[in-house]
């Protein structure tokens, strides 16, 4: 009887794909390894076994594969369930799941290599002078990559000049594998252990009289290991010695020395533990025991707790006893890069028990956390990360911590899978059966309404940590402060009042200024032309730092015009404002105060955040500016006043959680001030002072925010009384957008009926000379969800076979945000 294993190839393949196995071949493999294979015409990729069995595949025949690349599985049988619930719960494929899922190191790539042929006589006079070169380049280095290729002739074609070597028979391709991962290694050094005996290392000694910086290094050696008997790097030795690497070398060579190389964690904490136990004060050891009791229950809960009530002490705690059972716990948060603070402060309780998993790590770097974790090391049993932590090869996951469940920066946008870290990690959870906490201020409407309706258990933290009182809000109606003149820019006489008052005690301020849609854009006066993006529907942004306009959407700028474009008129003003133009006003309003800017040109650098972050903790700066980058999670000490510039740029949003969004972000901002003894103060400038949502943000009234906002979404059918999925349709030929949007939005309404909305061009129609158009899909709660995904694929298969509209790509959204 023949095997065959199912593959998952790093590929959007519908299906997984089969390959035959020798008998030997499928007693060794094991679902989870990585195999490497061979897939169209002769690319090789890597390949995750998926399942081993002996039925043949139907429509093609199974190749045999090309190379078993792991010993033992790389992914757990639980990854692989993982998977396969988020391709077919997001509507992908499984290779988009492992592309995302994996670190790029263990995707193994193939890269032709060129040899010469053998037994081939070279007859100079037949070839090319490019031809020659290579040939002649690989008489001398036997092989070369394409690339190098390219580079030895210095041109990115090469390929004919490759291709007629083939064809003289002169050369020969191949494909080979190569394993990017490599472990960092270090270099130790050790003293031959004949000199261990004490009559040895005097006559070592004498003899070395005549070389002193020879000398010298045994010497450091010695007064090193007497108070460490660590392994002595090279590096510490020299700097000991203050002797160079050459005089090292002699004693190597010598056979004094020995040097020895090991791997090291390139991922080290240097920091010490500073345990101090935490107490847990009444309310938070209440809220504790109610987790706890209701973990018995439920394996959600959702944890409401207000801005610095001490959600962290207690998440820490409920750590603590997870990997007292020996479990591993992940701590989820929405953006890693603003989260040092919380890093150091799990650092300081746990140690190096804790493993940091960054987007910004080096691939080597990610390898080697994926690693600890595979193999549940004491090192690593605490993971915190943002979103695609959820991947990781968990073996025993006994608890997961989803800070800030409100965010919606746990949905990845692009590419697929478009997956919610929150919801995936309910059910990462639920296969582990481990417990799982969603904590926030201001919990996501869908959590709330899942808690309310005892899917989640609930328990709420009404008090802030020490007794603090909940900020002070004061609305600030700008319209009539323009109206009677009050305002200098965009500041309002309020505003500059209270940031004074501030900046006199040595308090500190943030101005929070959301510029998302509503940056200074440029305008003639005269003919009300603004400069627009040529590739993409919106107008250019203008960037006082380097006097550009930008297109936000495809990165395309020139230079600031004086002049209009269109009518030649010298009249042109910017409209609307952004961190920017505050920042200017504000150095004007206050010029003997330190100020700073966050948002996402100030903070490109890898260290960026940290660095305004520290600042700012080390009151080197008094005030700070910046955009929601600013709400998230930040616990500054002396913060007394928060301001925020503009909220009705954040109401006025087209989308149906723009009100909740605004309530969340404001009440976050917010929460950045008084968390210490002083109650602080938060100014609001709106013109809406009544709007309900500025109201609730002053009170601080979250179910409030929650019923009203809950009976918008019943009436107008949206989440949570109805799922949807979006379907956006890409091309850069107009009409062709067009007819397809409307061939496709038929289709579903024919099995949808009046559940299918649009097609509709979003408010921008056009990114880099693409057209989209969006239709969504309502789903009641009484329909069946895989039914109706089932439906929704079959459609897009159909669709996909229409020739006509090859050139349209169709973007699948479940549960957008
Ligand atoms: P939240 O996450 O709810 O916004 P934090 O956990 O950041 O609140 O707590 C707010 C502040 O109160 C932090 O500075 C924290 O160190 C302090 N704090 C909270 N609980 C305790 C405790 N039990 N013992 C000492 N300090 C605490
Ligand atoms: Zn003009
Ligand atoms: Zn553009």
């Amino acid at each position: 009887m023949p095997y065959f294993a199912d593959l998952i190839l790093p590929l959007p393949l519908e299906n997984r794909f089969t390959y035959s196995l020798s008998q030997e071949e499928a007693e060794f493999i094991q679902p989870g390894m990585r195999l490497a294979v061979q897939f169209g015409k002769s690319r090789i990729y890597t390949g995750i076994v998926a399942e081993i069995h002996q039925n043949p595949p139907t429509i093609y025949e199974a190749k045999p594969i090309h190379q078993i690349l792991d010993k033992k599985p790389l992914l757990t049988k639980e990854q692989l369930a993982f998977w396969k619930w988020i391709a077919s719960y997001y509507l992908c494929a499984e290779g988009d799941v492992m592309r995302a899922a994996l670190p790029g190191a263990f995707l193994l790539e193939s890269e032709s290599i060129v040899k010469l042929s053998k037994d081939t006589e070279i007859e100079n006079e037949v070839l090319t002078d490019d031809e020659y070169l290579v040939v002649e380049a690989l008489q001398r280095q036997s092989s070369m990559k394409i690339q190098e290729v390219e580079q030895l002739l210095d041109r990115k074609k090469v390929l004919p000049v490759i291709n007629n070597l083939v064809a003289k028979n002169l050369v020969a391709l191949n494909q080979e594998i190569y394993e990017q991962f490599k472990p960092k290694q270090v270099r130790y050094i050790k003293l031959n252990s004949i000199y261990e005996a004490e009559v040895e290392m005097h006559q070592l000694l004498d003899d070395l009289s005549r070389a002193p910086k020879q000398r010298e290094i045994v010497l450091s050696y010695f007064s090193i290991s007497a108070h460490s008997k660590k392994p002595l790097k090279v590096k510490e030795l020299l700097n000991a010695s203050g002797a160079s690497n050459t005089v090292l070398k002699s004693l190597i060579d010598k056979k004094i020395f020995e040097e020895y190389y090991e791997e090291t964690d390139r991922v080290v904490f240097s920091g010490e533990i500073n345990q101090h136990e935490i107490i847990l004060n009444k309310i938070q050891q209440k809220a504790f025991q109610e987790l706890k009791d209701n973990f018995e229950e439920r394996q959600v809960c959702l944890l409401h707790g207000v801005t610095s009530s001490g959600k962290t002490e207690i998440y820490i705690r409920l750590i603590e006893e997870a990997i007292n059972k020996g479990k591993q716990a992940l701590y989820l948060l929405p953006e890693i890069a603003l989260t040092t603070q919380l890093i150091k402060r799990l650092q300081n309780y746990f140690g190096d028990k804790v493993l940091v998993y960054h987007s910004k790590y080096s691939v080597n770097e990610r390898v080697e956390i994926y690693k600890k974790v595979l193999d549940n090391s004491e090192k690593g049993k605490i993971v915190i990360g943002a979103r695609s932590c959820i991947f990781l090869p968990f073996q025993d996951l006994g608890l997961i911590v989803v800070d800030e469940e409100h965010e919606s920066t746990f949905k990845q946008f692009d590419p697929a899978p478009r997956y919610h870290a929150r919801d995936a990690a309910v059910v990462l959870a639920n296969m582990f059966e481990a417990n799982i906490v969603l904590g926030s201020a201001t919990p996501s409407i869908e959590s709330y309404f899942n808690a309310q309706h005892n899917k989640y258990s609930l328990v709420e933290l009404n008090r802030r940590y020490g007794n603090v009182l909940m900020p002070e809000v004061e609305v600030v109606d700008i319209k009539t402060a323009h109206r009677k003149k009050k305002m200098t820019g965009h500041f309002s006489e309020r505003l500059v009042e209270e940031i004074k008052e501030s900046l006199t005690e040595e308090e500190q301020v943030i101005l929070f200024q959301n510029r998302r849609g509503f940056s200074p854009i440029l305008e003639c006066n005269t003919c009300g032309h603004s400069p627009q993006c040529p590739n993409c529907d919106v107008s250019l942004t203008y960037h006082s730092h380097n006097n550009q306009l930008r297109c936000h959407y495809c990165g395309y700028h020139i230079a600031m015009q004086l002049q209009c474009m269109a009518c030649g008129s010298n009249e042109v003003t910017t409209k609307g404002f952004g961190t920017e133009q505050v920042e200017t006003e504000l150095k004007a309003l206050f010029p003997k105060s330190k100020i700073a800017r966050m948002d996402q040109d100030t903070t490109r650098g890898k260290h960026a955040y940290e660095k305004i972050i520290q600042a700012f903790e080390n009151h080197e700066t008094d005030i700070l500016i910046g955009t929601q980058m600013l709400t998230k999670g930040l616990d500054f000490r002396k913060v007394s006043l928060v301001g925020i510039m503009n909220a009705d740029n954040l109401l006025n949003f087209p989308d149906f959680r723009a009100h909740e969004r605004s309530f969340q972000l404001m009440l976050q901002v917010a929460g950045r001030s008084g968390r210490t003894k002083k109650r602080g103060k938060v100014l609001i400038q709106t013109y809406n002072p009544h709007h309900q949502i500025i109201q609730q943000v002053s009170t601080g009234d979250y179910l409030a925010m929650y019923k009203e906002q809950l009976e918008d979404r019943y009436q107008y059918q949206y989440p949570p009384y109805f799922r949807l999925i979006r379907l956006t349709l890409k091309c850069k030929d107009y009409s062709k957008t067009n007819e397809a949007a409307d061939w496709l939005a038929r289709a579903l309404e024919n099995v949808f009926d009046r559940y299918v909305l649009g097609p509709e061009f979003p408010p921008v129609a056009r990114i880099r000379n693409e057209y989209y158009k969006n239709i969504l899909i309502k789903i009641p709660q009484k329909r069946s969800l895989g039914k109706t995904k089932n439906m929704v694929h079959r459609i897009l298969k159909s669709f996909n076979a229409i020739g006509a509209y090859r050139s349209v790509r169709v973007v699948v959204n479940v549960d957008p945000q």
